[in-house]
Protein backbone atom coordinates (compact mmCIF):
# COMPACT_ATOMS: atom_id res chain seq x y z
CA UNK A 1 0.00 0.00 0.00
CA UNK A 2 0.83 3.37 -0.70
CA UNK A 3 0.21 6.47 1.70
CA UNK A 4 0.57 10.47 1.79
CA UNK A 5 1.34 9.92 5.65
CA UNK A 6 1.55 7.04 8.08
CA UNK A 7 0.98 7.85 11.42
CA UNK A 8 2.54 5.91 14.56
CA UNK A 9 1.00 5.59 17.39
CA UNK A 10 -2.80 6.20 18.39
CA UNK A 11 -2.79 8.74 21.08
CA UNK A 12 -3.96 12.21 21.52
CA UNK A 13 -1.55 13.42 18.67
CA UNK A 14 -1.41 10.34 16.32
CA UNK A 15 -5.24 10.02 15.70
CA UNK A 16 -5.38 13.44 16.17
CA UNK A 17 -3.13 14.06 13.34
CA UNK A 18 -4.83 11.59 11.40
CA UNK A 19 -8.11 12.53 11.29
CA UNK A 20 -6.63 16.17 9.90
CA UNK A 21 -4.39 14.43 7.40
CA UNK A 22 -7.55 12.68 5.95
CA UNK A 23 -10.00 15.88 6.32
CA UNK A 24 -7.03 17.52 3.91
CA UNK A 25 -7.54 14.65 1.86
CA UNK A 26 -4.27 12.96 2.55
CA UNK A 27 -4.16 9.19 2.16
CA UNK A 28 -3.69 8.51 5.82
CA UNK A 29 -2.23 4.79 7.48
CA UNK A 30 -1.98 4.67 11.54
CA UNK A 31 -0.10 2.31 13.23
CA UNK A 32 -1.03 1.20 16.69
CA UNK A 33 0.60 -1.73 18.58
CA UNK A 34 -2.06 -1.72 21.54
CA UNK A 35 -4.97 -3.24 21.15
CA UNK A 36 -7.05 -0.60 20.85
CA UNK A 37 -6.80 3.57 20.13
CA UNK A 38 -6.21 6.71 22.07
CA UNK A 39 -2.29 5.60 23.51
CA UNK A 40 -1.77 6.78 27.35
CA UNK A 41 -4.34 9.50 27.54
CA UNK A 42 -7.37 7.68 26.66
CA UNK A 43 -6.51 4.17 27.92
CA UNK A 44 -4.29 4.74 31.31
CA UNK A 45 -4.45 8.55 31.67
CA UNK A 46 -6.39 11.31 31.24
CA UNK A 47 -9.51 9.18 30.90
CA UNK A 48 -9.42 6.59 33.48
CA UNK A 49 -8.10 9.48 36.32
CA UNK A 50 -10.72 11.74 35.29
CA UNK A 51 -13.02 9.18 35.99
CA UNK A 52 -11.77 7.84 39.62
CA UNK A 53 -11.43 10.92 40.44
CA UNK A 54 -14.79 12.37 39.92
CA UNK A 55 -16.10 8.97 41.65
CA UNK A 56 -13.95 9.69 44.56
CA UNK A 57 -14.87 13.02 44.81
CA UNK A 58 -18.55 12.03 44.79
CA UNK A 59 -17.72 9.60 48.20
CA UNK A 60 -15.97 12.33 49.77
CA UNK A 61 -18.67 14.66 49.57
CA UNK A 62 -21.36 12.45 50.21
CA UNK A 63 -19.19 11.72 53.60
CA UNK A 64 -18.39 15.52 54.31
CA UNK A 65 -20.25 17.78 52.98
CA UNK A 66 -23.84 16.29 52.51
CA UNK A 67 -24.79 16.55 55.91
CA UNK A 68 -24.18 20.43 55.89
CA UNK A 69 -26.19 20.17 52.60
CA UNK A 70 -28.82 18.93 54.83
CA UNK A 71 -28.68 15.71 53.18
CA UNK A 72 -28.34 12.64 55.82
CA UNK A 73 -26.94 9.60 54.50
CA UNK A 74 -26.98 6.53 56.34
CA UNK A 75 -23.95 3.54 56.34
CA UNK A 76 -21.97 4.82 52.84
CA UNK A 77 -19.16 2.53 51.91
CA UNK A 78 -17.04 2.46 48.67
CA UNK A 79 -17.66 -0.53 46.06
CA UNK A 80 -13.87 -0.08 44.70
CA UNK A 81 -14.30 -2.68 42.06
CA UNK A 82 -17.62 -1.01 40.70
CA UNK A 83 -16.14 2.28 40.72
CA UNK A 84 -13.47 1.20 38.83
CA UNK A 85 -15.74 -1.21 36.43
CA UNK A 86 -17.62 2.24 35.72
CA UNK A 87 -14.04 4.10 34.98
CA UNK A 88 -13.70 0.82 32.22
CA UNK A 89 -16.59 1.66 30.70
CA UNK A 90 -15.85 4.70 30.25
CA UNK A 91 -12.50 3.91 28.73
CA UNK A 92 -13.98 1.38 26.40
CA UNK A 93 -16.93 4.01 25.23
CA UNK A 94 -13.88 6.62 24.84
CA UNK A 95 -11.83 3.86 23.00
CA UNK A 96 -14.35 2.78 20.54
CA UNK A 97 -14.90 6.87 19.66
CA UNK A 98 -12.01 6.59 17.87
CA UNK A 99 -12.37 3.54 16.34
CA UNK A 100 -15.59 5.16 15.00
CA UNK A 101 -13.83 8.04 13.86
CA UNK A 102 -11.01 6.40 11.84
CA UNK A 103 -13.67 4.38 9.78
CA UNK A 104 -15.96 7.72 9.09
CA UNK A 105 -12.43 9.48 7.92
CA UNK A 106 -11.20 6.65 5.93
CA UNK A 107 -8.16 5.95 7.70
CA UNK A 108 -6.30 2.77 7.31
CA UNK A 109 -5.37 1.60 10.30
CA UNK A 110 -2.41 -1.48 11.21
CA UNK A 111 -2.45 -3.39 14.75
CA UNK A 112 1.14 -3.53 15.63
CA UNK A 113 4.18 -2.51 16.34
CA UNK A 114 5.17 0.01 13.17
CA UNK A 115 9.21 0.49 12.38
CA UNK A 116 11.40 2.28 9.97
CA UNK A 117 12.67 -0.31 6.94
CA UNK A 118 13.96 2.90 5.39
CA UNK A 119 12.35 6.81 5.03
CA UNK A 120 9.34 5.92 3.00
CA UNK A 121 8.94 2.14 3.99
CA UNK A 122 7.46 1.03 7.10
CA UNK A 123 7.10 -2.61 9.03
CA UNK A 124 4.03 -3.36 10.83
CA UNK A 125 4.91 -6.41 13.26
CA UNK A 126 1.93 -8.16 13.94
CA UNK A 127 1.02 -10.57 17.29
CA UNK A 128 1.55 -13.83 15.84
CA UNK A 129 4.84 -13.63 14.11
CA UNK A 130 2.89 -11.56 10.99
CA UNK A 131 4.46 -8.98 9.44
CA UNK A 132 3.24 -6.16 6.63
CA UNK A 133 5.06 -3.63 5.01
CA UNK A 134 3.93 -0.36 3.67
CA UNK A 135 4.99 2.82 1.50
CA UNK A 136 4.46 6.39 2.70
CA UNK A 137 5.59 9.97 1.16
CA UNK A 138 5.90 10.71 4.83
CA UNK A 139 5.53 9.89 8.54
CA UNK A 140 4.15 11.18 11.73
CA UNK A 141 6.17 9.37 14.88
CA UNK A 142 3.96 9.90 18.14
CA UNK A 143 4.96 6.87 20.36
CA UNK A 144 4.26 8.71 23.22
CA UNK A 145 5.68 8.11 26.30
CA UNK A 146 5.90 5.53 29.54
CA UNK A 147 6.55 6.27 33.50
CA UNK A 148 10.29 7.11 34.29
CA UNK A 149 11.66 4.58 36.73
CA UNK A 150 14.31 5.23 39.19
CA UNK A 151 17.10 2.86 38.67
CA UNK A 152 17.54 2.07 42.27
CA UNK A 153 14.00 1.41 43.27
CA UNK A 154 12.47 -1.50 41.09
CA UNK A 155 8.82 -1.41 39.88
CA UNK A 156 7.17 -4.65 40.97
CA UNK A 157 3.47 -3.73 39.66
CA UNK A 158 2.38 -5.45 42.96
CA UNK A 159 3.16 -3.05 45.73
CA UNK A 160 5.47 -0.31 43.93
CA UNK A 161 3.46 0.71 41.06
CA UNK A 162 3.27 2.92 38.28
CA UNK A 163 0.20 5.13 37.02
CA UNK A 164 -1.14 2.61 35.42
CA UNK A 165 -1.64 -0.22 38.02
CA UNK A 166 -2.90 2.69 40.40
CA UNK A 167 -5.99 3.43 38.41
CA UNK A 168 -6.67 -0.71 38.77
CA UNK A 169 -6.18 -1.44 42.31
CA UNK A 170 -7.50 -4.64 44.64
CA UNK A 171 -8.66 -2.14 47.81
CA UNK A 172 -8.11 1.04 48.97
CA UNK A 173 -4.64 1.23 50.44
CA UNK A 174 -4.41 2.10 53.92
CA UNK A 175 -1.04 4.20 53.30
CA UNK A 176 -0.51 5.18 50.38
CA UNK A 177 3.34 6.73 49.80
CA UNK A 178 3.44 8.56 46.81
CA UNK A 179 7.08 9.40 45.67
CA UNK A 180 6.79 12.45 43.53
CA UNK A 181 4.96 15.37 44.12
CA UNK A 182 3.76 16.13 40.56
CA UNK A 183 0.46 16.07 38.44
CA UNK A 184 0.14 12.15 38.79
CA UNK A 185 1.35 11.94 42.07
CA UNK A 186 -1.34 14.41 43.60
CA UNK A 187 -4.27 13.79 41.15
CA UNK A 188 -3.76 9.41 42.29
CA UNK A 189 -2.92 10.60 45.89
CA UNK A 190 -6.30 12.76 45.92
CA UNK A 191 -8.01 9.78 44.25
CA UNK A 192 -7.25 7.43 47.29
CA UNK A 193 -7.54 10.10 49.72
CA UNK A 194 -10.97 10.92 48.91
CA UNK A 195 -11.74 7.27 49.82
CA UNK A 196 -10.07 6.73 52.94
CA UNK A 197 -6.16 6.19 52.44
CA UNK A 198 -3.57 7.87 54.66
CA UNK A 199 -1.46 9.57 51.72
CA UNK A 200 2.19 10.95 52.34
CA UNK A 201 4.07 12.33 49.35
CA UNK A 202 7.56 12.27 49.34
CA UNK A 203 9.00 15.28 47.11
CA UNK A 204 12.56 15.90 45.96
CA UNK A 205 12.06 19.50 45.28
CA UNK A 206 10.95 22.17 47.89
CA UNK A 207 6.85 22.26 46.82
CA UNK A 208 4.68 20.60 45.28
CA UNK A 209 3.57 21.07 41.31
CA UNK A 210 7.04 22.69 40.99
CA UNK A 211 6.63 23.97 37.85
CA UNK A 212 3.57 26.07 38.36
CA UNK A 213 3.23 29.79 39.75
CA UNK A 214 4.38 29.09 43.90
CA UNK A 215 1.38 30.67 44.82
CA UNK A 216 -0.48 27.72 43.38
CA UNK A 217 1.84 25.53 44.86
CA UNK A 218 1.24 26.83 48.36
CA UNK A 219 -2.10 26.82 47.91
CA UNK A 220 -2.71 23.57 46.93
CA UNK A 221 -0.80 22.31 49.63
CA UNK A 222 -2.92 23.45 52.43
CA UNK A 223 -5.91 21.83 50.62
CA UNK A 224 -4.45 18.80 50.01
CA UNK A 225 -3.24 18.64 53.58
CA UNK A 226 -6.71 19.62 54.79
CA UNK A 227 -7.88 16.25 52.65
CA UNK A 228 -5.21 14.39 54.92
CA UNK A 229 -2.07 14.14 53.07
CA UNK A 230 1.62 14.32 54.85
CA UNK A 231 4.05 15.83 52.39
CA UNK A 232 7.90 14.98 53.23
CA UNK A 233 9.46 18.06 50.85
CA UNK A 234 13.31 18.45 50.19
CA UNK A 235 13.58 14.49 50.82
CA UNK A 236 15.73 12.58 48.66
CA UNK A 237 14.06 9.14 48.09
CA UNK A 238 16.69 6.19 48.34
CA UNK A 239 15.05 3.23 48.02
CA UNK A 240 12.12 0.86 48.56
CA UNK A 241 11.32 -3.12 49.74
CA UNK A 242 8.38 -5.01 49.39
CA UNK A 243 7.68 -7.61 52.13
CA UNK A 244 4.37 -9.59 52.34
CA UNK A 245 2.24 -7.01 52.02
CA UNK A 246 3.80 -4.05 53.58
CA UNK A 247 6.22 -1.63 51.56
CA UNK A 248 9.19 0.68 53.05
CA UNK A 249 10.71 3.84 51.61
CA UNK A 250 13.49 5.09 52.40
CA UNK A 251 14.82 8.68 51.75
CA UNK A 252 17.04 11.15 52.70
CA UNK A 253 15.87 14.07 54.54
CA UNK A 254 17.02 18.04 54.20
CA UNK A 255 18.95 17.74 57.70
CA UNK A 256 20.93 14.80 56.16
CA UNK A 257 19.01 12.03 58.62
CA UNK A 258 18.11 8.49 56.98
CA UNK A 259 13.92 8.16 57.53
CA UNK A 260 11.76 5.15 56.73
CA UNK A 261 8.58 5.57 55.62
CA UNK A 262 6.01 2.26 55.38
CA UNK A 263 3.12 1.83 53.61
CA UNK A 264 0.95 -0.72 51.86
CA UNK A 265 1.40 0.62 48.51
CA UNK A 266 3.40 3.04 46.44
CA UNK A 267 2.96 4.67 43.87
CA UNK A 268 6.28 5.86 41.88
CA UNK A 269 5.39 9.08 39.69
CA UNK A 270 8.75 11.03 39.02
CA UNK A 271 8.07 11.70 35.40
CA UNK A 272 7.57 10.25 32.02
CA UNK A 273 10.47 8.91 29.72
CA UNK A 274 9.73 9.11 25.70
CA UNK A 275 8.75 6.00 24.41
CA UNK A 276 10.97 4.97 20.97
CA UNK A 277 11.56 1.52 21.68
CA UNK A 278 11.07 -0.81 18.51
CA UNK A 279 10.90 1.93 16.53
CA UNK A 280 14.41 1.45 14.28
CA UNK A 281 15.70 4.83 14.29
CA UNK A 282 18.70 3.51 13.47
CA UNK A 283 17.45 2.92 10.45
CA UNK A 284 16.85 6.47 9.48
CA UNK A 285 19.51 7.62 11.21
CA UNK A 286 17.73 10.00 13.80
CA UNK A 287 19.45 10.09 17.11
CA UNK A 288 17.76 10.84 20.53
CA UNK A 289 18.59 14.11 22.02
CA UNK A 290 21.03 13.71 25.08
CA UNK A 291 19.05 15.45 27.44
CA UNK A 292 15.52 13.09 27.65
CA UNK A 293 16.11 10.74 25.13
CA UNK A 294 13.89 12.30 22.97
CA UNK A 295 13.21 12.93 19.29
CA UNK A 296 15.08 15.84 17.80
CA UNK A 297 12.70 17.96 15.87
CA UNK A 298 13.28 21.88 14.17
CA UNK A 299 10.55 24.24 15.10
CA UNK A 300 8.25 22.66 11.92
CA UNK A 301 8.01 19.48 14.64
CA UNK A 302 10.27 18.11 11.18
CA UNK A 303 12.98 15.67 12.53
CA UNK A 304 16.72 15.68 10.82
CA UNK A 305 15.24 13.54 7.98
CA UNK A 306 13.28 15.24 5.65
CA UNK A 307 9.41 13.92 5.71
CA UNK A 308 9.95 12.61 8.88
CA UNK A 309 8.13 14.39 11.87
CA UNK A 310 7.61 13.94 15.57
CA UNK A 311 4.93 15.11 17.83
CA UNK A 312 3.76 14.78 21.40
CA UNK A 313 5.38 13.05 24.00
CA UNK A 314 8.08 11.44 22.39
CA UNK A 315 9.17 15.59 21.43
CA UNK A 316 10.45 18.57 23.73
CA UNK A 317 7.92 20.43 25.62
CA UNK A 318 5.00 19.41 28.20
CA UNK A 319 3.69 16.12 28.19
CA UNK A 320 0.29 17.17 27.85
CA UNK A 321 -2.69 15.63 25.58
CA UNK A 322 -3.94 18.90 24.38
CA UNK A 323 -0.45 19.83 23.52
CA UNK A 324 -0.02 16.56 21.56
CA UNK A 325 -3.18 17.11 19.52
CA UNK A 326 -2.41 20.88 18.44
CA UNK A 327 0.89 19.10 17.30
CA UNK A 328 -0.52 16.74 15.08
CA UNK A 329 -2.75 19.28 13.79
CA UNK A 330 0.20 21.53 12.83
CA UNK A 331 1.94 18.86 11.27
CA UNK A 332 -1.02 17.65 9.19
CA UNK A 333 -1.25 21.37 8.11
CA UNK A 334 2.58 21.66 7.09
CA UNK A 335 2.40 18.21 5.06
CA UNK A 336 -0.70 19.50 2.88
CA UNK A 337 1.33 22.98 2.64
CA UNK A 338 -0.67 25.22 4.43
CA UNK A 339 1.12 27.22 7.20
CA UNK A 340 0.04 26.56 10.42
CA UNK A 341 0.74 28.61 14.00
CA UNK A 342 1.73 27.36 17.52
CA UNK A 343 2.04 29.39 20.41
CA UNK A 344 3.79 27.46 23.05
CA UNK A 345 3.20 29.91 26.20
CA UNK A 346 -0.51 29.56 25.89
CA UNK A 347 -1.33 26.21 26.43
CA UNK A 348 -2.76 25.62 29.47
CA UNK A 349 -1.91 23.48 32.38
CA UNK A 350 -4.02 21.73 34.24
CA UNK A 351 -4.04 18.96 37.91
CA UNK A 352 -7.61 17.88 38.39
CA UNK A 353 -7.16 17.73 42.39
CA UNK A 354 -10.15 19.02 43.99
CA UNK A 355 -9.64 22.20 43.86
CA UNK A 356 -8.55 22.32 40.70
CA UNK A 357 -5.23 24.00 39.58
CA UNK A 358 -4.81 25.89 36.18
CA UNK A 359 -2.45 28.12 34.24
CA UNK A 360 -1.68 29.80 31.67
CA UNK A 361 1.30 31.94 30.15
CA UNK A 362 3.84 32.95 32.63
CA UNK A 363 4.29 32.08 36.10
CA UNK A 364 5.29 35.17 38.76
CA UNK A 365 8.84 33.52 39.09
CA UNK A 366 9.42 33.59 35.16
CA UNK A 367 8.41 37.11 35.08
CA UNK A 368 11.09 37.73 38.03
CA UNK A 369 13.90 36.19 36.23
CA UNK A 370 13.20 38.06 32.73
CA UNK A 371 13.15 41.10 34.66
CA UNK A 372 9.63 41.82 33.06
CA UNK A 373 7.83 44.78 34.84
CA UNK A 374 4.52 43.37 35.99
CA UNK A 375 0.98 44.04 38.48
CA UNK A 376 -0.41 41.47 39.99
CA UNK A 377 -3.89 41.12 41.19
CA UNK A 378 -5.93 38.54 42.91
CA UNK A 379 -9.63 37.08 44.26
CA UNK A 380 -9.83 34.64 47.14
CA UNK A 381 -12.82 31.98 45.90
CA UNK A 382 -14.34 32.40 49.56
CA UNK A 383 -15.20 36.02 48.26
CA UNK A 384 -16.89 34.57 45.51
CA UNK A 385 -20.78 34.29 46.26
CA UNK A 386 -21.13 31.53 44.08
CA UNK A 387 -18.43 29.59 45.77
CA UNK A 388 -19.94 30.38 49.04
CA UNK A 389 -23.30 28.50 47.69
CA UNK A 390 -21.49 25.33 46.54
CA UNK A 391 -19.05 25.03 49.83
CA UNK A 392 -16.20 25.49 47.31
CA UNK A 393 -14.07 28.41 48.98
CA UNK A 394 -10.96 27.45 48.60
CA UNK A 395 -8.45 28.81 46.52
CA UNK A 396 -7.70 32.29 44.50
CA UNK A 397 -7.44 33.88 40.92
CA UNK A 398 -4.31 35.25 40.36
CA UNK A 399 -3.72 37.45 37.18
CA UNK A 400 -0.18 38.70 35.94
CA UNK A 401 -0.31 41.48 33.23
CA UNK A 402 2.55 43.96 31.86
CA UNK A 403 3.17 47.21 34.47
CA UNK A 404 3.32 49.35 31.17
CA UNK A 405 0.83 47.88 28.67
CA UNK A 406 -1.43 46.04 30.72
CA UNK A 407 -1.46 43.08 28.86
CA UNK A 408 -2.20 39.86 29.95
CA UNK A 409 1.20 38.04 30.99
CA UNK A 410 -0.42 35.08 33.12
CA UNK A 411 -3.48 33.67 34.63
CA UNK A 412 -3.24 31.16 37.89
CA UNK A 413 -6.18 29.86 38.88
CA UNK A 414 -6.53 27.37 42.38
CA UNK A 415 -10.50 26.52 42.85
CA UNK A 416 -13.36 24.95 42.04
CA UNK A 417 -13.64 24.72 37.93
CA UNK A 418 -10.50 26.29 37.59
CA UNK A 419 -9.74 23.52 34.31
CA UNK A 420 -12.69 24.98 32.54
CA UNK A 421 -12.33 28.30 33.58
CA UNK A 422 -8.82 28.91 32.46
CA UNK A 423 -10.56 28.71 28.69
CA UNK A 424 -11.26 32.43 29.03
CA UNK A 425 -7.67 33.48 29.87
CA UNK A 426 -6.58 31.14 27.25
CA UNK A 427 -9.05 33.01 24.37
CA UNK A 428 -7.86 36.80 26.13
CA UNK A 429 -4.35 35.97 25.30
CA UNK A 430 -4.43 34.27 22.48
CA UNK A 431 -5.98 37.90 21.17
CA UNK A 432 -3.77 39.47 23.49
CA UNK A 433 -6.15 41.19 26.34
CA UNK A 434 -5.41 43.62 28.76
CA UNK A 435 -6.30 43.06 32.22
CA UNK A 436 -8.42 46.23 31.88
CA UNK A 437 -10.56 44.22 29.15
CA UNK A 438 -10.88 41.66 31.04
CA UNK A 439 -12.60 43.66 34.18
CA UNK A 440 -15.49 45.61 31.46
CA UNK A 441 -16.42 42.23 30.21
CA UNK A 442 -20.13 41.39 32.02
CA UNK A 443 -19.14 38.26 33.12
CA UNK A 444 -22.87 36.18 34.82
CA UNK A 445 -24.27 36.33 38.64
CA UNK A 446 -23.27 34.52 39.89
CA UNK A 447 -20.75 32.03 38.74
CA UNK A 448 -17.17 31.10 39.58
CA UNK A 449 -16.31 32.67 36.54
CA UNK A 450 -16.39 36.49 38.13
CA UNK A 451 -13.29 35.61 40.29
CA UNK A 452 -11.14 36.44 37.08
CA UNK A 453 -12.97 39.40 36.07
CA UNK A 454 -12.47 40.37 39.91
CA UNK A 455 -8.41 39.75 39.80
CA UNK A 456 -8.38 41.16 36.65
CA UNK A 457 -9.73 44.60 38.22
CA UNK A 458 -7.85 43.79 41.26
CA UNK A 459 -4.41 44.20 38.40
CA UNK A 460 -5.99 46.87 36.75
CA UNK A 461 -5.81 49.64 39.41
CA UNK A 462 -7.09 47.67 42.70
CA UNK A 463 -10.63 48.11 41.33
CA UNK A 464 -11.71 44.68 42.62
CA UNK A 465 -15.68 45.44 43.67
CA UNK A 466 -16.01 42.79 46.07
CA UNK A 467 -12.81 42.76 48.18
P1 LIG B 1 0.52 8.51 23.85
O1 LIG B 1 -0.83 8.89 24.32
O2 LIG B 1 1.47 7.96 24.84
O3 LIG B 1 0.31 7.45 22.68
C1 LIG B 1 1.35 6.78 22.06
C2 LIG B 1 0.81 5.52 21.40
O4 LIG B 1 1.81 5.00 20.54
C3 LIG B 1 0.48 4.40 22.38
O5 LIG B 1 -0.83 3.94 22.14
C4 LIG B 1 1.51 3.31 22.07
O6 LIG B 1 0.99 1.98 22.26
C5 LIG B 1 1.78 3.58 20.60
N1 LIG B 1 3.08 3.11 20.13
C6 LIG B 1 4.30 3.31 20.68
N2 LIG B 1 5.28 2.78 19.90
C7 LIG B 1 4.65 2.24 18.82
C8 LIG B 1 5.10 1.58 17.66
N3 LIG B 1 6.40 1.39 17.40
N4 LIG B 1 4.18 1.13 16.77
C9 LIG B 1 2.85 1.32 17.00
N5 LIG B 1 2.37 1.97 18.07
C10 LIG B 1 3.25 2.43 18.97
N6 LIG B 1 -2.49 14.98 29.88
C11 LIG B 1 -3.40 15.96 29.86
O7 LIG B 1 -3.31 16.86 29.02
N7 LIG B 1 -4.44 16.00 30.75
C12 LIG B 1 -4.58 15.05 31.70
O8 LIG B 1 -5.53 15.10 32.48
C13 LIG B 1 -3.63 14.01 31.75
N8 LIG B 1 -3.76 13.03 32.67
C14 LIG B 1 -2.84 12.01 32.68
C15 LIG B 1 -2.98 11.03 33.67
C16 LIG B 1 -2.07 9.99 33.72
C17 LIG B 1 -2.23 8.93 34.77
C18 LIG B 1 -1.03 9.91 32.75
C19 LIG B 1 -0.07 8.75 32.76
C20 LIG B 1 -0.89 10.88 31.78
C21 LIG B 1 -1.79 11.95 31.75
N9 LIG B 1 -1.68 12.97 30.81
C22 LIG B 1 -2.58 14.00 30.81
C23 LIG B 1 -0.61 12.99 29.81
C24 LIG B 1 -1.14 12.49 28.46
O9 LIG B 1 -1.67 11.20 28.63
C25 LIG B 1 -0.03 12.47 27.42
O10 LIG B 1 0.57 13.74 27.37
C26 LIG B 1 -0.59 12.12 26.05
O11 LIG B 1 -1.21 10.87 26.06
C27 LIG B 1 0.52 12.13 24.99
O12 LIG B 1 -0.01 11.81 23.76
P2 LIG B 1 0.85 11.15 22.60
O13 LIG B 1 -0.06 11.01 21.44
O14 LIG B 1 2.11 11.89 22.44
O15 LIG B 1 1.28 9.70 23.14
P1 LIG C 1 5.87 15.49 37.01
O1 LIG C 1 7.05 15.92 36.25
O2 LIG C 1 4.63 16.29 36.98
O3 LIG C 1 6.26 15.34 38.56
C1 LIG C 1 7.29 14.51 39.00
C2 LIG C 1 7.73 14.97 40.37
O4 LIG C 1 8.61 14.00 40.89
C3 LIG C 1 8.50 16.29 40.33
O5 LIG C 1 7.94 17.17 41.26
C4 LIG C 1 9.92 15.89 40.70
O6 LIG C 1 10.61 16.88 41.43
C5 LIG C 1 9.67 14.65 41.54
N1 LIG C 1 10.81 13.72 41.60
C6 LIG C 1 11.63 13.36 40.58
N2 LIG C 1 12.54 12.47 41.03
C7 LIG C 1 12.28 12.26 42.34
C8 LIG C 1 12.86 11.45 43.34
N3 LIG C 1 13.91 10.67 43.08
N4 LIG C 1 12.35 11.50 44.60
C9 LIG C 1 11.27 12.31 44.88
N5 LIG C 1 10.68 13.09 43.95
C10 LIG C 1 11.17 13.06 42.70
O7 LIG C 1 5.61 13.99 36.54
P2 LIG C 1 4.38 13.01 36.77
O8 LIG C 1 3.52 13.48 37.88
O9 LIG C 1 4.96 11.65 36.81
O10 LIG C 1 3.60 13.18 35.42
C11 LIG C 1 4.21 12.85 34.15
C12 LIG C 1 3.65 13.66 33.04
O11 LIG C 1 2.29 13.34 32.80
C13 LIG C 1 3.73 15.13 33.33
O12 LIG C 1 4.60 15.71 32.41
C14 LIG C 1 2.36 15.66 33.15
O13 LIG C 1 2.34 16.75 32.29
C15 LIG C 1 1.56 14.52 32.57
N6 LIG C 1 0.28 14.47 33.29
C16 LIG C 1 -0.57 15.52 33.14
C17 LIG C 1 -1.75 15.54 33.85
C18 LIG C 1 -2.67 16.70 33.69
O14 LIG C 1 -2.51 17.45 32.74
N7 LIG C 1 -3.63 16.90 34.58
C19 LIG C 1 -2.07 14.51 34.71
C20 LIG C 1 -1.17 13.47 34.86
C21 LIG C 1 0.01 13.47 34.12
Amino acid sequence: MQYDVTVIGSGPGGYVAAIRCAQLGLKTALIEKYSTFGGTCLNVGCIPSKALLDSSEHFYNATHTFKTHGINLKDLSVDLPQMIKRKNEVVEQTTGGITFLMKKNKITTYQGVGSFVDKNTIKVSKAEGAEETISTKNVIISTGSKPTALPFLPIDKSRIITSTEALNLPEVPKHLIVIGGGVIGLELGSVYARLGAKVTVVEFMDGIIATMDKTMSKELQKSLTKLGFDFLLSHKVTGASVKGKKVTVTADSPKGEKITIEGDYCIVAVGRTAYTEGLGLDKIGIQLEERGKKIPVNDHLETPVKGIYAIGDVVRGAMLAHKAEEEGVYVAETIAGQKPHMNYNLIPGVVYTWPEVASVGYTEEQLKEQGKKYKSGSFPFKASGRARASMDIDGLVKVLADAETDELLGVHMIGPRAADMIAEAVVAMEFRASAEDIGRICHAHPTFTEAFKEAALAATENRALHI
